[in-house]
């Protein structure tokens, strides 16, 4: 059966980007506006001759925060469900934030593998801030940039160790 990886995190950090770059495809919706991909979009990956699928979770635009937070919370707990690898995405630029602690806690709960993915990291400067979210408690985090690709090959090499 082929194995499914999950990306989550909440809205903005680059989920989709990194969908987008990791598929090699357009497929996903980005926008500078947070909580625009409004549905779970699958792809398939192609990485040193073997394959998996790769799902885009999505915020959805709504007006109060508690909203947001429960659709979060119902995303991840699907992704924790279906997947066999979960990307939690996270944004270098803006550090830890509550909603990351609580999706932290939440995915250390489930059996999952989780790799913390350090996006935005653009040049190797952004690269030693991500040394932080290693504080969030699943591992150390990936550094990657999914609009220039850095990193992209070194997370992929690990998410094969893991499926
Ligand atoms: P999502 O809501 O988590 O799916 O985030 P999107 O993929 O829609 O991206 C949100 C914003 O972050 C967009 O303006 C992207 O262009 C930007 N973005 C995504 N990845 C990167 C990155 O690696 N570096 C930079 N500088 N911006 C990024
Ligand atoms: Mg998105």
């Amino acid at each position: 059966m082929k194995k499914l990886v999950a990306i989550v995190g909440r809205p903005n950090v680059g989920k989709s980007t990194l969908f987008n770059r990791l598929t090699q495809s357009r497929q996903a919706i980005v926008t500078e506006i947070a909580g625009t991909t409004r549905d779970r979009q699958y792809g398939k990956v192609f990485w040193n001759g073997r394959e998996f699928s790769l799902v885009d979770t999505g915020g959805w635009i709504v007006n109060s925060d508690d909203i947001l937070e429960d659709e979060i919370n119902k995303q991840v707990n699907i992704a924790v469900e279906e997947a066999d690898v979960i990307l939690f995405v996270v944004d270098v630029r803006n550090g830890i934030t509550d909603l990351d602690t609580e999706i932290a806690n939440m995915l250390r709960r489930s059996n999952k593998p989780v790799v913390v993915v350090s996006n935005k990291a653009d040049n190797f400067e952004f690269g030693y801030q991500s040394a932080e979210f290693y504080a969030l408690g699943l591992g150390d985090p990936f550094s990657v940039s999914s609009i220039n690709g850095s990193g992209t090959g070194d997370l992929l090499d690990h998410i094969l160790t893991l499926l």
